[in-house]
């Protein structure tokens, strides 16, 4: 299976110089596709993938204002151009209803601040010696953490709003299937607390990643209050990028460890999918842990394939919270303050995320009972750049 390694990299300053020319024409030329298509789009034209990239690139650097796209490696260009394709794609597939899962607005067009990124196949980078080699910006220190498990196919570069930068491989990884266990279970991911099983097993999100992200919150409040353009709203910048890194290793090293626990222990592991959980709770979804989720079912989803193990999706509608996971009595609406209920119909006295785990654990059963023992399992999620995940320090 495809998983992605990623890797602290050094480059130095005229490397940095180039990189940032490579991420700056990337952008341009990902915005520039949005706007084509958008234009074909409004004017009921339709236009090919390969007319969009002749004329984003091609045509694009024989003018005057777009001439400097030629300095830097036309790989990472064609990459940009095929980014903002899938990105229309999944758009329009939203659209149409045809794709699957939550649905996706109108591509965002690429700023200038914050996390940049170029992506490179084959033939724009290689590893050299232990160095990465990549074309137009040169051989670069590479901190191998761990080994690569097999040769990649393919590289992110990443610049982080903090300044560190990354390069994350796409990677073959064989999977090493764990002996079978005749446990299963459920998981109600939540909000104050990271995930409650059907066990009843509370999994909370560990105080230290809370007083980070108190930190982080504190640290936003005094960003806003700084001048802009002035050297202090620069440093105050810059802190709140190092928190948000902060913020977000240790939210992934806590979900790593808990989806490995999960799957290592369970035989099938079932949780609710995110698109019908943030319909539950459409209000709360933007809230800062909505990334908490699908990072934990992103794991969950990655370690149960590398493991042989189970992970599904329970994808219907159902109010887990609502419905007594004791005698199926649904008792209505309960406001989220509601922490414990008795059932009206048996009595069974019930926390209300260990009744949606226990819920959802049913409804996983029933689900797989349908598909007659097949394999339920969704397909190979895309590689979406630095997000398909792997081990600490990854994302
Ligand atoms: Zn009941």
């Amino acid at each position: 299976m495809q998983v992605r390694y990623r890797y602290r990299i050094y480059p130095s300053p005229g490397q940095e110089q180039a990189l940032a020319r490579a991420f700056g024409c990337a952008r341009v030329v990902f915005n520039d596709c949005l706007r084509l298509r958008d234009a074909c789009h409004a004017a009921g034209e339709k236009i090919s993938d390969t007319e969009v990239q002749r004329r984003v690139i091609t045509l694009a650097k024989r003018t005057p204002d777009r001439a400097w796209l030629g300095e830097v490696a036309s790989v990472a260009l064609v990459q940009a151009c095929q980014d903002a394709r899938r990105a229309y794609r999944n758009w329009f597939g939203s659209l149409s209803g045809k794709r699957k899962g939550r649905v996706v607005g109108h591509p965002k067009f690429r700023r200038k601040h914050g996390r940049q990124s170029i992506r490179l196949t084959r033939n724009g980078f290689a590893l050299r010696s232990q160095r990465l080699y990549v074309a137009k910006v040169g051989e670069m220190q590479v901190r191998w953490s761990r080994p690569l498990p097999s040769g990649p196919s393919s590289v992110t570069v990443i610049r982080e709003p903090d300044g560190r930068y990354y390069a994350s491989f796409v990677v073959e990884r064989k999977t090493a299937p764990l002996p079978a266990c005749a446990r299963e279970i459920g998981v109600d991911v939540g909000l104050d607390r990271l995930a409650v099983t059907s066990d009843g097993e509370v999994i909370a999100n560990p105080r230290f990643l809370r007083v980070k992200e108190r930190r982080l919150a504190r640290a936003q409040h005094v960003l806003s209050r700084k001048q802009k353009g002035s050297v202090n709203r620069r440093k105050a910048r810059q802190r709140v990028a190092v928190l948000h890194r902060k913020v977000r290793e240790a939210r992934l090293d806590h979900a790593h460890k808990t989806a490995l626990r999960l799957v290592r222990d369970n035989q099938a592991v079932y949780a609710e999918d995110l698109a019908v959980a943030g319909l539950a709770r459409t209000r709360l979804a933007k809230s800062v842990h909505d990334a908490g989720w699908s990072q934990l079912l992103r794991l969950l989803d990655e370690k149960a394939r590398h493991y042989g193990r189970t992970f599904h999706r329970i994808g219907r509608f159902e109010p887990t919270s609502q419905v007594c996971s004791a005698c199926g009595v649904k008792d209505g609406p309960k406001p989220l303050s509601v922490r414990t209920w008795a059932c009206g119909g048996c009595g069974a006295v019930h926390d209300r995320d260990v009744n949606a785990a226990k819920n959802i654990l049913a409804a996983g059963r029933a689900d797989r009972l349908n598909a007659c023992g097949g394999d339920v399992r969704p397909g190979l999620p895309p590689a979406v750049a630095g997000e398909a995940g792997t081990h600490r320090g990854a994302v």
